[in-house]
């Protein structure tokens, strides 16, 4: 099944367009019910495009929210090319507050490039990558640690093989203005958004601004500086005299980055988030929620650097991620 608009628009026209990608429904009290996911379109003559999306993970919320504002204050006379606004990109996980889909169970970004055969959540990535995705030049979608992790905030981006492509993107993110650019490399990259974007040759960041089911008033700050930030960028919006604040480039390393809970427990952080550590440091311990006397299980960073992510709960499972080590990126490496 293709998912169609509520109201066709026709992305050339200039102005400010609402419609709604219309999602079948069926449920217990509403059997030809639907689903209703807002998209706006704001756009003014010539310009580059530029995809936002929020809610790509139900419990992720400063993009949502930033992304709301931006469409309901943005005038297309502010504005030179266009913008595509989707705050709930995975609708149904953001009404749920929950991380994948509670329709279908999935997850929204190991969903893309989509499938027109598959369940809503792959109806949905088919809409978004066919009609949204190929017709901009640069998306950025909005993510945080969501319930279960909590991250120092950072704009994301990844290695990629196009030198150019590469270059545009860590010039992009340093333009973004968050406090951390990290390069990250996933544990698992199939059918993201991510993956998919840049495999279209496309500009493609994402964040991770925060986490734990809530947002601050510091991290919804950097997600609608940054919006600013890019916006200016790209010539979309004019330049200002605001200066962006100073960026810095990490990366997750290749061995030791990603630190695994051992055994289930009870969490108990001894660094705070953005704080340095080093090799062999304690970073936090594990307790027992069986064994009353056996001493808690010793958590080792296993490279130098800076705790980037945390678990988000304290109680722990096995082999959850329970801290993230970035490293500082010397970028000159990726410029032309
Ligand atoms: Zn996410």
């Amino acid at each position: 099944m293709i998912l169609q608009l509520t109201e066709k628009i026709s992305f050339e026209e200039d102005g400010k367009f609402r419609t709604f990608l219309k999602i079948p429904h069926s449920s217990n009290t509403s059997g030809w019910g639907s689903l209703l996911l807002p998209i706006i379109v704001i756009k003014n003559g010539e310009g580059p495009t530029i995809l936002f999306t929020g809610g790509n993970h139900g419990d992720e919320y400063e993009g949502p929210i930033a992304l709301r504002k931006l469409a309901n204050t943005l005038k297309p006379e502010d504005i030179q090319g266009q913008l595509i606004i989707v705050p709930y990109l995975n609708y149904p996980a953001v009404l749920a507050g929950t991380r994948l889909s509670p329709v279908d169970g999935l997850n929204m970004n190991r969903a893309f490039p989509g499938n027109p055969q598959g369940t809503m959540t792959s109806l949905i990535a088919d809409y978004v990558f066919r009609e949204l995705v190929l017709r901009s030049d640069v998306v950025l979608d909005f993510h945080s640690g969501g319930n279960s992790m909590i991250f120092e905030p950072c704009v994301v981006m990844h290695e990629l093989e196009n030198q150019e492509q590469m270059s545009k993107t860590i010039a992009a993110a340093h333009q973004f203005g968050a406090p951390i650019s990290l390069v990250l490399r996933e544990l698992d990259s199939d059918g993201m958004l991510d993956t998919v974007t840049e495999n279209a040759g496309k500009i493609f960041l994402s964040t991770e601004l925060g986490g734990g089911g809530f947002v601050s008033p510091r991290t919804l700050r950097i997600a609608e500086n940054g919006i600013k930030n890019i916006l200016r960028h790209f010539s979309i919006l004019a330049p200002s005299k605001e200066t962006v604040p100073e960026t810095r480039f990490m990366e997750t390393p290749d061995i030791g980055g990603y630190i695994m809970a051992s055994s289930e427990g009870l969490f108990e952080p001894l660094v705070e988030l953005g704080g340095s550590v080093s090799e062999g440091q304690v970073i936090g311990m594990i307790h027992s929620l069986t064994d009353i006397d056996v001493s808690p299980v010793e958590i080792h960073s296993q490279t130098d650097g800076i705790l980037i992510t945390r678990a988000g709960r304290a109680h722990v499972k096995n082999w959850d991620t329970i801290a993230v080590i970035a490293a500082d990126l010397d970028i000159s490496k990726f410029e032309i």
